[in-house]
């Protein structure tokens, strides 16, 4: 069940289950605005006509610096989810697709 791939080569620094977020306020689970700083070192390949080609890519840090609720337009409730709690059996949320609605006002 748990399949993991522990490459530690390519994986360093990079997360492998992504942050989910939610916003309190609203409810929103699924349209932020995340504003990330990221420092990646990575291989860059010129050729002789000088056409880069950027290679081997490694995220050496990475964090997460403001994330903001796209309907309410700031990060005053947006709350991090720990891993698998937003997955599959959240209340309220209706399961089979089309979890994109507006949660407060639909046209
Ligand atoms: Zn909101």
């Amino acid at each position: 069940m748990a399949e993991q791939a522990t490459t530690g080569a390519e994986a360093v620094g990079t997360r492998t289950e992504p942050m989910r977020y939610r916003c309190t306020t609203c409810g929103n689970l699924t349209r932020f605005d995340v504003t990330t700083t990221r420092r990646v070192r990575a291989f860059h390949h010129y050729t002789v006509g000088g056409e880069l080609s950027v290679e081997d890519p490694v995220v050496l840090s990475e964090s997460v610096d403001e994330v903001l609720c796209r309907w309410c337009g700031t990060g005053a409730g947006v709350v991090v989810l720990a891993f698998g709690e937003a997955a599959g059996d959240t209340p309220g949320v209706a399961s089979g697709g089309g979890s994109d609605a507006a949660p407060a006002e639909r046209a």
